[in-house]
């Protein structure tokens, strides 16, 4: 858009504005050439005589581009004329609040086109294309000829931008493929028979009596000898060979070559081993490129029918290799990985730079590394990664892609590596770097968040993460541990979240002391028992600790802190927080529910009763209807029941026998207005003597509708004496 050179232009002006009332707006059109290009332009004035001199907004189309310029604000906009949605209320002009919804009948009375030319003008610029689904409003909407032609540039840019970004990235992939040293082929084929199939050949055999045939897949040659010595003076002139045993190696008779016995039988008509390599080498000036090389060796037997035999005939082995990923490191980009893919429906092989979706995803495993990798790295981003000696310390093979990735990310994996801390690079490599206390810690103590002076303790334990978990915590406290307290917690490995609590009433060798003393054995043996001894006892203790701090006991007390007998006073303990647990819930029910309590003296005027045999009478509070359902097992505990209490809704009864008034026996629930009986039950909401309890009731029921059951029966003074 040459906004400028538009800007410039002066205004159509409205002619004349119009005399219907409910017009606002009315566009005027023209078109013009800028800069040997066609323009469409749209001028929408408000509907009044003071404002014909310059519009709202003017809208500029050409074949490929639009814009929007809000000539009060001077701002341009590449908003559409109908925005987001296919609503034609959102005009790019309105002022409408966004919320009021016009019908659309509504909206093209408002919004108005000066003249039929104008209608024309548009019509031809935009192509005349319109939605065929608002058919019906034909020509009214007029805007939306325009609006059509605005989205189809836009899709058109979208596209443009697509097909863009996708060759830049070709151009890329190429470029970096232009610029990949060629692969050394036969170096890589010859390593990987030498070393990693370490010249495996195989010696085929099938014997016939006294002779053996023998197929050679080193030579391939394929002959016939005797292995067993026979008594016939011929005999002593045949060739001999040692007799061929499955799994046992041999040499060939013909080449000489040492290989593995291998019955004919077993032998399919080809057996493959596959291996994976890496090479690293120079990219550009200072960039690395692995290239990840999947290998395999091939035996091949070849068998011809003699009459019912097979008959071997020739063997064979081969050594193939195929590139499927190599990834580039360059100094100030992210690591680029190409992958090699085959395309079946073309049948062809090519590069792409992003993996396969779902199953077929290439992984890049772990792989020993040539030799010539780490000459190539002179010179490179790479050279002072210490990768080689990562891979020296490492008992496994390792994936250079990722010790690379993560040493550019973090350089000083470099001098952990240096330092022999093997186990704590391998844990960054493995879960990214939570334990990384300081990104930019240049020290490994600021780095890893530990005490400077137990680095070489560490380094002793090549970074144990036991040992290294146990000095970042005493960092994180504020203690100061010898190394001989460091090995002891890292045996034990208790939370680190418990011994904040602990350190706060106790010295860390008083609790190690205690912990070795209850556990009776010793610390440091290296034995698995002990070992896991240790850390019972420690969890137990750590248990203890808590309940008691938590029953809010003074813990500088030394009996509390260290009991006689650990056991029993956890197990005191466990009943203990229970206990207190409990009672806080009957707590926390009664402040829930107030009103249960709050009512009791109401209540019970009006439902208090007893005969020879039983007593009824309400819950005196929230946590007493708790305690009923725990102690018979039934639901009435629950939030509902106690709400509908508390909301006099019905009213929770305990009915009990007269010889034992404080044991819970049935409970009952009756509607605190109607008085119906809603239900009862006994012990495992089970109903405790039905027939005898439902006549109970149902006279109680009775009573208590009759109005024979409270205050004109029973005094205040008796029912406060039996409560
Ligand atoms: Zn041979």
């Amino acid at each position: 858009m040459k906004k400028k050179a538009i800007e410039k232009i002066p205004f159509i002006g409205l002619k004349r504005i119009s005399r219907k009332k409910d017009v606002e707006f009315v566009g005027v059109t023209a078109t013009m050439e800028i800069a040997g290009e066609a323009h469409l332009f749209l001028e929408v004035y408000r509907n009044k005589r003071s404002e014909k001199e310059a519009p709202v907004v003017r809208i500029v189309l050409t074949e490929k581009d639009f814009g929007t310029w809000f000539v009060g604000r001077g701002e341009w906009s590449r908003g559409k004329i109908m925005g987001t949605t296919w609503d034609s209320h959102n005009l790019i002009w309105s002022e409408d609040d966004e919320r009021i919804r016009k019908s659309d009948g509504f909206i093209a009375r408002e919004n108005v086109l000066n003249s039929k030319e104008d209608l024309k003008r548009i019509k031809e610029f935009c192509n005349g294309y319109r939605r065929s689904h608002l058919a019906q409003w034909e020509d009214e909407h007029w805007w939306e000829y325009i609006d059509e032609r605005q989205r189809y540039i836009c899709g058109e840019e979208q596209e443009r931008r697509r097909s863009r970004i996708y060759a830049r990235r070709q151009q890329a992939l190429k470029e970096r493929a232009d610029n990949t040293p060629e692969l050394p082929e036969d170096r890589i084929l010859e390593y990987a028979d030498r070393v990693i199939f370490r010249e495996k050949h195989y010696l085929y055999y099938k014997k016939h009596g006294v002779r053996v045939r023998i197929a050679c897949s080193k030579c391939g040659g394929v002959t016939e000898r005797r292995w067993k010595p026979g008594i016939s003076f011929e005999s002593q002139f045949e060739q001999m060979v040692e007799e061929p045993r499955e799994g046992s190696f041999g040499n060939c008779p013909m080449c000489g070559a040492r290989g593995e016995w291998k019955p004919q039988g077993k032998m399919k008509d080809s057996y493959s081993k596959k291996a994976h390599v890496f090479l690293g080498q120079k990219y550009k000036k200072t960039g690395m490129v692995f290239r990840y090389i999947e290998l395999e060796k091939k035996y091949l037997l070849g068998l011809l029918c003699e009459g019912k035999e097979k008959v071997m005939k020739n063997a064979c082995e081969e050594v193939s290799g195929i590139e499927i990923a190599r990834t580039y490191f360059e100094e100030g980009r992210e690591p680029q990985t190409d992958f090699h893919k085959h395309d079946s429906f073309l049948g062809k092989d090519f590069w792409d730079d992003c993996n396969l979706y779902g199953m077929a995803n290439i992984t890049i495993w772990p792989a020993p590394i040539l030799e010539e990798t780490y000459e190539a790295m002179q010179g490179t981003l790479l050279q002072y990664s210490a990768m080689r000696e990562y891979e020296m310390a490492e008992d496994a093979y390792i994936n250079p892609t990722v010790y690379a990735a993560q040493y550019i990310k973090m350089p000083q994996i470099e001098m952990l590596t240096k330092l022999g801390l093997i186990k704590v690079v391998r844990r960054i490599l493995k879960y990214s770097t939570g334990i990384v206390a300081s990104e930019y810690g240049k020290r490994v103590d600021t780095f890893l968040g530990i005490r400077k002076e137990h680095i070489r303790q560490l380094i002793r334990y090549q970074g144990e993460e036991s040992i290294l978990d146990v000095m970042k915590l005493e960092k994180r406290l504020g203690q100061h541990w010898t190394d001989e307290q460091i090995e002891k917690l890292a045996e034990i490995g208790v939370e680190t979240g418990e011994w904040t609590e602990v350190l706060k009433y106790m010295g860390i060798q008083k609790v190690l002391n205690l912990i070795g003393k209850y556990a009776g054995v010793e610390y440091g043996t290296g034995c698995c028992g002990a070992e896991s001894r240790l850390r019972d006892v420690a969890r137990t203790y750590f248990d203890y600790l808590n309940m008691r701090k938590a029953l809010e006991y003074d813990m500088s007390n030394t009996i509390y802190q260290a009991p006689k007998d650990l056991n029993r006073e956890h197990q005191k303990m466990v009943t203990e927080y229970n206990r207190e647990k409990a009672n806080l819930q009957l707590k926390e029910v009664n402040l829930k529910y107030p009103l249960i309590g709050k009512n009791y003296r109401r209540l019970r005027r009006k439902f208090c009763y007893e005969d020879e045999n039983f007593c009824i009478r309400p819950a005196r509070d929230a946590g007493e209807i708790v305690m009923e359902g725990r102690i018979l097992h039934h639901c009435v505990g629950g939030d509902d029941y106690l709400r509908k209490h508390n909301d006099d809704i019905t009213t929770i009864l305990f009915l009990r026998t007269r010889k034992e008034p404080d044991v819970p026996y049935i409970t009952v629930e009756i509607g605190t207005r109607n008085l119906e009986l809603i239900q009862w039950y006994g012990a495992n909401d089970k109903k405790t003597d039905k027939e005898n309890m439902d006549r109970w009731l149902n006279a109680y029921v009775t009573r208590l509708k009759c109005g024979q059951i409270g205050e004109a029966e029973e005094t205040e003074e008796r029912i406060l004496l039996r409560a």
